[in-house]
């Protein structure tokens, strides 16, 4: 067994820390939060400057053709630096693995080349008002075939990215007469289209990608922009939902790092009844607490991230290592704030982002709870969620 990283990937993460000290101050950070609901136009080009966007696209389509242990590489240096950033480049990239898995040779030759660039950003449109855990149960959303293309209705809500995605891959009925499950297709919807609206609906953290309502009123699609097989799309898109869920608890430990960095620094630095109030036992206990959790998260990930580029199954894995992650950002932003005392609460230090930032991850994609009742089923359980 071997817990070590090749040469290549410590040159690659070393890389990534000395792009993200230099590009992604801690000042510049605070401005994007307070002012951003996407990255900036000048950080997206030196992101793509540095390959980020290809590292999981083939060579064949112009990307790096790199391993998910190699994006989890770059993507912890990213999201320690800055969550809100990483969610923003890793949504608009949800959509190479749709095409990667599910497109027809056209699509990953017309979309993969210009992903690997940086020069397309997509959104992923699952969930709709009725609710996102019971996304089945909630699923209005409808496209008709109409002979030389479909026409699609409905609507979506929080879907990240949407405001400046170039495509929304949208999940819709496609056979009302079917079990749910048999009956959904996905559709690559482009943006702008007329009849397709999104209005940013704003929150709490995670400023830089904003999320947003989504309506589709007789919105036209070409054929050729249906992904995978017609009224298969949710089996298909479930597959390629695992690897997401190896990059949101990445998303939570680079907050549970950057809490963890901040609460570790200020301690040595505040004094009380003499000396620095990193003396306290209890202090001392809270920042274990928070380095076991963030190990813990972090051997989760990259075994995941292995299993991946192994081609074995991980799917318990990866909703372990969504909870852990989420847990361990949950626990670095609440003690990290107790740690820096009234300073945690106030907006002059970056402790309050953090605490903002962590508590997306908790309920998005999956929540905690939903993602406990897949680890049960996976298990041989049987469902109980219906
Ligand atoms: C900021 C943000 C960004 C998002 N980005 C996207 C995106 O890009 N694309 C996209 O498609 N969606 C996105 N989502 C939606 C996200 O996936 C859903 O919010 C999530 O699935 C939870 O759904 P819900 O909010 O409707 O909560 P609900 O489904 O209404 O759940 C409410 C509560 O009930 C619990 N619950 C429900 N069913 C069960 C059960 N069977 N057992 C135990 N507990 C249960 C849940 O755990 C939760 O605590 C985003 C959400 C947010 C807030």
């Amino acid at each position: 067994m071997d817990f070590d990283f090749t040469e290549e990937q410590e040159m690659l993460r070393n890389e990534m820390q000395r792009f993200c000290k230099k590009e992604l101050t801690r000042q510049y950070v605070r401005w994007i939060d307070e002012n951003c609901d996407f990255v900036p136009e000048e950080l997206w080009n030196k992101i793509k400057e540095i390959g980020y966007f290809g590292v999981n696209v083939p060579e064949e389509y112009g990307g790096q053709g790199l391993g998910t242990v190699d994006a989890m590489i770059m993507n912890e240096e990213l999201g320690t630096a800055s969550v809100a950033v990483l969610l923003g480049i890793g949504a608009t990239g949800l959509g190479s693995s749709v095409i990667l898995n599910l497109g027809t040779p056209e699509q990953k030759e017309k979309y993969l080349p210009k992903l690997a660039e940086g020069e397309l950003k997509f959104a992923l449109g699952l969930t709709e008002p009725g609710g996102g855990t019971d996304i089945l149960g909630a699923i209005q959303t409808k496209a008709v075939d109409e002979g030389d293309h479909w026409r699609l209705n409905g609507s979506k809500v929080f879907i990240t990215c949407a405001h400046v995605a170039d495509y929304i891959t949208t999940v819709a009925i496609t056979d009302p007469e079917a079990k749910r499950t048999k009956g959904l297709s996905v559709f690559l919807v482009p943006r702008p289209t007329e009849g397709l609206e999104t209005r940013l609906i704003p929150k709490l953290g995670c400023h830089a990608a904003g999320c947003n309502e989504v309506v589709y009123e007789d919105v036209r699609i070409p054929k050729e922009n249906l992904v995978g097989t017609l009224h298969n799309g949710w089996y298909e898109l479930l597959d390629t939902l695992n690897p997401e869920r190896i990059g949101t608890a990445m998303l939570s430990l680079g907050v549970a790092k950057a809490a963890f960095r901040d609460a570790f620094e200020y301690a040595q630095e505040r004094h009380a009844f003499g000396g620095p109030i990193a003396r306290f036992q209890s202090l001392q206990h809270y920042l274990a607490d928070i380095a076991i959790e963030i190990e813990n998260a972090t051997n989760l990930i990259y075994k995941c991230a292995w299993l991946c580029d192994q081609g074995k199954p991980y799917h318990i894995e990866a909703c372990m290592a969504k909870i852990v992650a989420a847990r361990a950002s949950e626990k670095a932003a609440i003690w990290g704030m107790e740690i820096l005392g009234g300073w945690g609460y106030a907006m002059e230090y970056d402790m309050q982002r953090h605490f903002r930032d962590y508590k997306q991850m908790v309920f998005s994609p999956i929540s905690d709870e939903m993602a406990k009742n897949m680890i049960m089923q996976f298990m041989g359980y049987p469902k109980s969620w219906s």
